[in-house]
């Protein structure tokens, strides 16, 4: 690809991520963008997919279902001129590290939102991981078609539980039964719910705010609410401002219903005139790689591995940051200085996997890896070395011993935990004072996804015990004292060897702050 043509296929790139917590919505809406990028013809596809209940069993059920959340981990499509990825961040029983890892890759986000229940724990969670990195963040708020909590609620509290300004694109008129339409503050009309019937989806507004010519709601008492109500919010809202959007401070706010394809279009033109083209990538070095540099790069953000044991490879996603990739072409893996033949790769599409021959900037590849990769790396072409920066470490909160069941087996354990742990499936850590093996993971499921991949993987069979949720917080050595550690407050070291303790719970961990007081404790995120 020459020079310019680079660069214009990276502008047109735009990758995201849907945050939000389960039941928000997040399939139903990714499912109707699909539709408007022509993937899927049929809403339900995804959904079918996903068939309602992600039962662990189900889960276990290996390779088809692994199969799945691979094809479906990165869906692209094309629409408006621009070349859309979105990238799942796996929510349910399979919340994990991989869910925020996901983030990472991104270069903006969609938060959506349940109009009934406002802002719940795993939305906040995913959040703060967005706020962190600076990305803009767009939000949904979706079920219009039902009865939900006032808009000037829910934006409020936007505000006040996660701390970020909000600036209402459109404003609902009325809600449930009573839904009539949005006002369309951004773009000057009123989009009329279910009325294409009758031909006339939206009614332009004049420079005053009212509707031209004529009025079908002006008898109606709760657009004259509405009209006040938008009145008040563009007198003593937020101002619209590019640059706070860019940088995640400010967010704009959508209304509309994914179930009845109501609003999401308008959402979806809106989204992709602010969402962000791929960004430059900081490196190790204090440098910045961008995307437009002709020397292909990225970064592994996940591994995912091939649950059939007659197959043991994995797929490693690489978020591509600069330049292009071509099928075949050789690069360094910054770790080990090592050349590797990328001649194994797949782009994912929603329906099927497909062998990807190029791919540039902002999009997403998998490579099949044999062992090579761990999350984190980075790859590059080019004479000069790069290396991105660290991705973060999230901190576990549930945590389990684990110990071999046949102690003659030492060796597969040790071996299949090590692989894992590299993967970064489950984190790993070592008590104090027995050397016990301690699991830690952000989700349940993360601990019986490992002892099935031990068992069926490492021929390993593994007894866990459960510790339950904690706190964990890391302590300099240099204040470190062994006798601090209780039955509390467990003291542990990180695969790096970093001391660290394993709180019961707030109580315990306050207790020890006013035990010590002159001790600093940091928690990862
Ligand atoms: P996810 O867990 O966030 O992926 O949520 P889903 O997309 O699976 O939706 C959860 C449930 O909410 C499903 O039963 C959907 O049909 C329903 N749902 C999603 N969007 C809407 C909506 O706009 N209105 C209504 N009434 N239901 C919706």
């Amino acid at each position: 690809m020459k020079t310019n043509e680079l660069k214009q296929a990276v502008e047109k790139r735009r990758t995201f991520a849907i945050i939000s917590h389960p039941d928000a919505g997040k399939t139903t809406i990714t499912e109707q963008l699909l539709l408007f990028g022509g993937v899927v013809r049929q809403a339900g596809t995804v959904k079918a997919k996903k068939s309602g209940n992600f039962a662990k069993s189900d889960w276990m059920e290996i390779e088809k279902k692994r199969g799945i959340s691979v094809t479906s981990s990165v869906m692209q499509f094309d629409y408006a001129g621009k070349r859309v990825n979105i990238l799942d961040t796996p929510g349910h029983e399979d919340f994990s590290e991989d869910t925020y890892r996901t983030l990472m890759a991104v270069d903006s986000a969609v938060m959506v939102i349940d109009s009934a229940k406002g802002i719940e724990p795993q939305t906040k969670k995913l959040f703060q991981i967005c706020k962190m990195r600076g990305i803009p963040i767009f939000t949904f708020i979706n079920k219009l078609d039902r009865d939900g909590r006032e808009p000037l609620e829910l934006t409020a509290e936007l505000e006040e539980v996660l701390g970020i300004d909000a600036y209402a694109m459109n404003w609902p008129i009325g809600m449930g039964k009573g839904l009539k339409g949005i006002y369309d503050i951004y773009n000057d009309r009123i989009e009329l719910y279910r009325s294409e019937a009758d031909g006339q989806k939206f009614l332009e507004l004049d420079e005053n705010g009212e509707i031209k010519g004529d009025d079908p709601l002006k008898e109606d008492s709760i657009y004259q609410q509405v009209l006040e109500e938008v009145e008040l919010v563009k007198a003593a809202g937020n101002e619209f401002d590019e640059e706070k959007i860019a940088n995640g401070q400010l967010t704009p706010v959508f209304f509309g219903s994914a179930l009845t394809n109501f609003g999401v279009k308008t959402f979806l033109d809106a989204y992709l005139q602010f969402a962000p083209s791929p960004t430059a990538h900081k490196t190790q070095a204090g440098g910045e790689i961008k995307p437009a540099d002709p020397t292909f790069s990225g970064f592994i953000f996940k591994i995912q591995a091939n649950m059939n044991p007659n197959h043991r490879d994995r797929i490693a996603f690489v978020r591509i940051c600069s330049g292009e990739f071509d099928r075949g072409m050789d690069v360094f893996l910054n770790r080990t200085g090592k050349k590797i033949r990328l001649s194994n790769s797949t782009q994912f599409m929603a329906d099927t996997r497909e062998t990807v021959e190029t791919a540039v900037a902002g999009d997403i590849i998998g490579l099949y890896d044999t062992g090579n990769f761990q999350i984190g790396d980075t790859i590059y072409t080019g004479k000069k070395a790069i290396e991105f920066e660290k991705l973060p470490q999230f901190t576990p909160e549930l945590f389990a011993r684990v110990t071999a069941k046949n102690v003659m087996k030492q060796k597969s354990f040790h071996k299949g935990i090590q692989q894992l742990v590299q993967e970064g499936a489950v984190q790993l850590y070592q008590s104090y004072s027995t050397g016990d093996y301690i699991l830690g993971a952000v989700g349940q499921l993360q601990f019986e996804v490992f002892q099935f991949r031990m068992a069926n993987e490492y021929n390993s069979e593994v007894v866990m015990t459960p510790m339950g949720n904690k706190i964990a917080r890391w302590i300099d050595p240099e204040q470190l004292d062994e006798k601090m550690s209780s039955s509390r407050n467990l003291l542990v070291k990180d695969r790096q060897g970093a001391p660290l303790f394993l709180f019961e719970n707030e109580f315990s961990e306050r207790w020890f702050k006013d035990k010590y007081p002159d001790v600093k404790l940091t928690a990862k995120l």
